[in-house]
């Protein structure tokens, strides 16, 4: 099967065939969790400057992202996310791309 991409699909909140525009930050980072329906959450590994400490730590954020069914991330996945209009109460982002497959 390899890496196959669905031509098109029917989701209006899909960034690539619905009408769903995208602005803003465009982020990578790893699905942690594929159990949404039609949404993951991401999580990005941020390298932070503390001022206070005057030295860089490592935080992470959890993101949860729109996930159309063209797209079909899944746990594992390393996938690049967009900012976009609130699709939910808790959603602003879609996920425009995987990256790298889980275990490729
Ligand atoms: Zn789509």
């Amino acid at each position: 099967m390899g890496d196959m991409v669905m031509a098109e699909c029917a989701d209006r909140n899909c960034a690539l065939h619905g009408g769903m525009k995208t602005r803003g930050a465009v982020v990578e980072g790893e699905v942690v969790s594929d159990r949404g329906r039609k949404t993951v959450i991401v999580q990005r590994n941020l390298v932070k400057f503390m001022p206070k400490y005057e030295r860089y730590i490592r935080t992470r954020s959890k993101v949860p992202a729109h996930n159309p069914e063209c797209i079909g991330a899944k746990e594992g996945d390393i996938v690049k996310i967009e900012e976009c209009r609130k699709i939910s109460k808790t959603k602003a982002w879609v996920v425009t791309s995987v990256i790298k497959r889980a275990g490729e």
